[in-house]
């Protein structure tokens, strides 16, 4: 491990634009040569400079963010990630994550996986209607998780086509958003430097609960559950009803033998994955956006701005989660309007719906009134603009996120009324065309035959 260590940083001071502190590195392997009961032999059949010039290119991309923050985050990253140096494998990135399930047309759309403005409707047309699968694969595959907690392969295989399939049958809430969400998640953890400090099981756990966190979704709100009666209201208690029922059916799913990836986990570890998820997916509901901005301000004023990222851990996540579940508000346009044309459509089958209960329509819902202009200003201006404000303001390194969203909120505020899905379809192509990119079904909102469901398709699974 030390003589590792130190070919690093002998390559990282030949490397010039990444943020390197010498003096913190020489003393951080000082410490670990002195204190550590980890052992050279963790990398004794493997050549070092081969090792150590393929960690540099896949794990440590140069970044334009201030030196001041990224010194100790980078280090921290660099020890982490040599720690569990065997595990995982360093030509992760694209070759060896589609060994489950093998298509020669993701490697390509895959390449993108690290950027904000990655395109989870691409993958889905790439993947023929599984981006969750892949991408939560992925993750598992570049973190060695599969390897670190010997998931077995054929049940994850048997897991992951469960719950793709069975996500939501709605043009928002499937799994095409379950994906964007835990890849989005996953781009915010790493932005702000959290993944060093999380244990395989918090990582586990982290990509499991983004994944999840909209299990079997019925595409109709919590306020609809509460105000028709709904099974699920009665069985929740009218609280957080939809994220209990997400946790709960993904647990039904983990209960059956065939489907249970966890079973190689110990009980302890168990218990802290169902823990970590359970918070995350219940953070997940809206009606608590306002008490965790309260929270994130709190801890902003008491660290003077340097939120310390072990000790506020639990509330970091829920946040990232948050920012992500709600991040199609401040994405590129071209995925922001595939996203709203989808979320529209969703709408106005609840509206329907409650028409049909003699309930009043929810505001947005009623298709005979359909203003996506007012919708968005509503909805960007009250709840997601000023929660990606303060994100940014906490975490310097997530303002490009605010300047998206700030591109979006003035689209809208400058927008002649938008009211039929026509008129979006043809921003959406407008969009695609400035980024020279190839329209697609997914794209323009449209489920495609790979998306619909087996019932859908006449046939049995
Ligand atoms: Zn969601």
């Amino acid at each position: 491990m030390v003589v590792f260590l130190r070919k690093l940083q002998a390559l990282l001071s030949l490397r010039d634009d990444i943020p390197f502190d010498k003096n913190k590195f020489s003393l951080i392997i000082k410490t670990i040569a002195k204190n550590s009961d980890i052992v050279e032999d963790e990398i004794k059949d493997t050549n070092p400079d081969l090792e150590v010039s393929a960690f540099l290119n896949a794990f440590v991309k140069p970044r334009a963010k201030s030196r001041e923050r990224a010194g100790w985050r980078t280090i921290a990253n660099l020890i982490r990630v040599g720690v569990v140096f065997k595990q995982q494998t360093l030509q992760t990135t694209v070759k060896n994550i589609n060994a489950i399930d093998s298509n020669p047309g993701l490697e390509e759309k895959l390449k993108s996986i690290d950027r904000y403005d990655f395109d989870v409707f691409e993958l889905n047309e790439a993947s023929r209607g599984k981006p969750l699968y892949v991408i939560f694969t992925y993750y598992l595959r570049r973190f060695g998780l599969l390897e670190h907690f010997n998931i077995d392969r054929e049940v994850l295989h048997a897991f992951l086509r469960e719950i793709e399939t069975h996500y939501g049958y709605n043009a928002f809430h499937n799994s095409i958003h379950a994906a964007d969400v835990l890849q989005t998640f996953m781009y915010l953890l790493d932005l702000i430097g959290m993944i060093p400090f999380l244990t395989h099981e918090e990582l586990l756990a982290v990509i499991l609960a983004a994944a999840m966190h909209d299990f079997q979704h019925p595409g109709t709100t919590n306020q609809f559950q509460i105000l028709s009666s709904s099974d699920l209201a009665i069985t929740y208690s009218d609280k957080s009803v939809l994220e209990s029922h997400h946790v709960a059916s993904f647990y039904r799913v983990l209960q059956q033998e065939k489907y249970n990836i966890l079973k190689t986990l110990s009980a302890k570890q168990r218990r802290q994955i169902r823990e970590i998820s359970i918070g995350l997916i219940s953070a997940t509901d809206l009606s608590f956006q306002g008490s965790f901005m309260n929270q994130l301000q709190a801890v902003y004023d008491v660290s003077h701005g340097h939120i310390d990222l072990m000790s506020e851990k639990s509330l970091v996540l829920k946040l990232c989660l948050k920012l992500a579940d709600t991040a199609n508000t401040s994405k590129p346009l071209y995925l922001h309007f595939s996203w709203i044309s989808r979320l529209q459509r969703e709408f106005f089958i609840q509206g329907d719906k409650e028409k049909e209960l003699g309930m009043d329509v929810s505001p947005f819902m009623d298709r005979t009134k359909c203003n996506f202009t007012k919708c968005q200003n509503s909805f960007i201006e009250y709840v997601t603009y000023p929660y990606v404000a303060l994100f940014a303001k906490c975490f310097k390194e997530a303002a490009p996120i605010l300047e998206y969203s700030k591109q979006v909120k003035e689209y809208w505020s400058n927008s002649v009324v938008v009211s039929t899905f026509e008129e979006v379809e043809q921003m959406i192509r407008n969009e695609l065309a400035k980024v020279n990119k190839v329209v697609t079904q997914s794209h323009l909102g449209a489920n495609t035959s790979f998306n619909t469901t087996p019932r859908e398709q006449g046939t049995e699974e």
